[in-house]
């Protein structure tokens, strides 16, 4: 693919990309935060991500990116962090399985009572009308 210059997604500054959104030293910077984050967790397993955040002064999404590509546990690090809902220790997502499936129910339902309210509707209308 021929390189063409475009904005770097991370800092803004021109550079020229065969394809990529990052510049050569933001994906520097992202590689310096991954091997960062990889340390800190192996030093303070109970961290949560949270910690790691304020402490390594990084993004957020930079952290579950890592845990969600299983990088912590390629590096030997099994890190689990809070469920948002319930509080128990999950690896990936922002909730455990059981809180998603209720999460994903509670969805379901919500879509099947609209869609339920509006043949109703339509019925009344046609009573009246005959
Ligand atoms: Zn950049
Ligand atoms: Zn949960």
């Amino acid at each position: 693919m021929a390189e063409k210059l475009r904005n770097c997604k991370g800092c803004g500054k021109l550079f020229m990309s065969s394809g990529g959104v990052f510049c050569p030293a933001c994906i520097e910077k992202q590689h310096q935060d991954e091997q960062r984050i990889v340390e800190y967790v192996g030093e303070h397993p109970d961290s949560t991500i949270l910690d790691i955040v304020k402490d390594l002064e990084i993004s957020e999404a930079i952290v579950r990116r890592l845990i969600e590509e299983g990088r912590l546990l390629q590096a030997g690090i099994d890190y689990h962090y809070p469920c948002a809902k319930c509080g128990a220790p999950i690896v990936s997502g922002q909730y455990c399985d059981s809180c998603a499936e209720q999460l994903k129910a509670a969805i379901v339902a919500e879509r099947a009572k609209r869609d339920a309210i509006k043949p109703r509707v339509g019925m009344r209308y046609q009573n009246y009308s005959g």
